[in-house]
């Protein structure tokens, strides 16, 4: 069935996106399934849970940490992860430019926005984006590198309001970088698109979709 998802979903997707198998809550047979069938990035939102599953599964895996992610967690991923879409705060920017020092790694990660109605979802603005990029202790990070941007949509069947919200964070993206990574070729990830959405993303621009439970299977959040 995983395998059967993936092709399905693959072959809707272009050369230039990324498929990002979200496998958060899902056992670590159901991401080996993915992986027999040659998927190679995962995505997880739970430190701890991305730690136990890159202990046991092949390493060349890819691993993407896509949840809002605590400052004291980030000792768990830093070690080996691939990319964080999800960074929220010039704080947590910080940290894990310092864990990345000590591992001696340079870290890629996103700048997340929040582009929803919904009050809930994290994220910066564009002010407090300015604000990071702008700062001293941003320009001193050796340890980080800003690939680019994500954002979630508002959870509602209203395919416009997600179109909008989606060409809004495609805007973002231009607007960063022209102002501060026009001479960055590295600054070229937009992250944004689910199971529900991912087709609308893609039409919007979108590099790297997120994609879990049309490959996995509906998640049950109450094991
Ligand atoms: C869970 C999650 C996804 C995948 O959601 P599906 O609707 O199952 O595809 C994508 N992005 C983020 C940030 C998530 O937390």
């Amino acid at each position: 069935m995983i395998k059967e998802n993936l092709e399905k979903i693959r072959a809707t997707l272009p050369e230039t996106v990324t498929l990002v198998a979200v496998s958060k809550t899902k056992p670590v047979s159901d991401l080996q399934e993915a992986y027999d069938a040659s998927q190679r990035v995962f995505g997880e939102n739970h430190a701890l849970e991305m730690r136990d599953k890159h202990e046991v599964l092949p390493a060349d895996i890819q691993w993407h940490f896509i949840g809002h992610l605590q400052t004291n967690k980030i000792k768990y991923i830093t070690p080996f992860v691939t990319l964080i879409h999800s960074i929220d705060s010039a704080n947590l920017l910080e940290a894990v430019n310092k864990e990345a020092a000590k591992h001696h790694r340079v870290v890629d990660c996103l700048l997340q926005f929040h582009i929803a109605q919904e009050e809930t979802k994290f994220g910066l603005d564009m002010d407090e984006a300015r604000q990071l990029l702008d700062s001293e202790a941003f320009k001193a990070m050796q340890n980080v590198c800003i690939c680019g941007v994500m954002g979630m949509a508002t959870f509602t069947d209203d395919e416009a309001e997600v179109r909008k919200e989606f060409k809004h964070l495609k805007e973002i993206f231009e607007t960063l970088k022209k102002e501060y990574f026009a001479d960055q070729p590295q600054f070229k990830e937009i992250s944004m698109g689910m199971s529900e959405d991912y087709p609308i993303a893609i039409e919007e621009g979108a590099t790297l979709v997120r994609v879990g439970s049309k490959i996995f299977g509906a998640r049950n959040y109450n094991v």
